[in-house]
């Protein structure tokens, strides 16, 4: 297995057992991982390679009970946080969530949120009331992928949902009560469509009105479609420059009434981030004093970029 852990999370996932590579976003850093699904249960994008050897299936409920029951006591005490693993947790049933959340109750008595990843599609399959009886159990923040709030961009890297879909299920969420962090990718779209795929990123994202927003930029991720595209010259991502301009047009059609808004993820040339609507203004002349003079800025060098 491999996570990332701080020293704080260290101590409590030393006793847990995962398979395959897992994944969290940054900012669950301290949290316990909590492996409950392996894989994703999509696993058709083009351009991720996270899952490609790790086919999607329920992990034994047996499995699940045996690590959260079988924490050290001193560990029990001090969890506040769990993330969900791997790829979308949300795609068990309502029930089968359910048993996860009360599991975790029972055991962890600093108990203060859980999160998850999600897809559209998993939110789609849930009525309202169902992720409303989630939220009461702690699930309070969901990371989910809208990679581009553009239709031909999400058919080309073969997402397998549409951004209406997207909007929706995100939409489901929110009147739940649940939290959004939302990420889009610059460069998916290629050179060809970038300020399209820009531009309707914005707009979904505007629609979408999340907490959080996060902005990454494309890499390239050997074995995966998007990386044989690209080698063969069947797309042709935008320069540096390029991404930066796409940045730009998302920034200036996001319109969101409270959030925070970031582009500082370690693939992204320049990092960026403040909070949403007030500091819009700001980020968009960071961004224009950029792109009129790029040699006055020391962008990060590709070999430093990462996932
Ligand atoms: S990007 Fe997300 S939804 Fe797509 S295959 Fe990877 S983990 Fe699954």
């Amino acid at each position: 297995m491999t996570v990332k852990n701080t020293p704080r999370a260290l101590c409590y996932t030393r006793s847990m057992r995962y398979l395959g590579a897992v994944i969290r976003p940054p900012s669950e850093a301290t949290s316990l991982i909590l492996q409950v699904t392996y894989g994703c249960s999509n696993n058709t994008c083009e351009f991720c390679g996270t899952y490609l050897d790790k086919p999607f299936a329920v992990r034994p409920p047996d499995a699940v009970h045996e690590d959260v029951v079988g924490l050290p006591a001193g560990a029990k005490e001090r969890v506040e946080r769990v993330f969900l693993a791997d790829g979308d947790a949300l795609a068990l049933s309502p029930r089968r969530l359910h048993e996860i959340l009360d599991l975790l109750h029972a055991e962890l008595p600093q108990l203060e949120r859980v999160s998850s990843y999600a897809n559209a599609k998993n939110l789609l399959a849930k009525e309202v009331d169902d992720l409303r009886a989630l939220r009461a159990r702690k699930l309070d923040l969901l990371y989910l992928g809208l990679e581009s709030g553009d239709d031909q961009t999400l058919a080309d890297i073969n997402k397998g949902m549409t951004v209406a879909e997207q909007i929706e299920g995100c939409r489901r969420a929110k009147e739940a009560g649940i939290r959004l962090s939302v990420t889009a990718i610059l460069g998916l779209a290629g050179a060809a469509r970038s300020l399209e795929h820009g531009r309707a990123t914005g707009e979904a994202l505007s629609a979408i009105d999340p907490e959080y927003i996060g902005i990454l930029t494309l890499m390239l991720v050997p074995g995966t479609a998007m990386h044989r595209k690209v080698a063969t010259g069947q797309t042709v991502l935008p320069d540096q420059i390029g991404m930066l301009r796409e940045l730009r047009e998302i920034v200036a059609h996001t319109d969101v009434s409270d959030c925070l808004f970031r582009s500082n993820h370690a693939s992204n040339y320049l990092p960026l981030g403040g909070h949403l609507p007030e500091d819009k203004g700001a980020m968009l002349a960071t961004l224009d004093k950029v792109l009129q003079a790029p040699e006055a800025v020391q962008l990060r060098p590709e070999t430093w970029r990462a996932l």
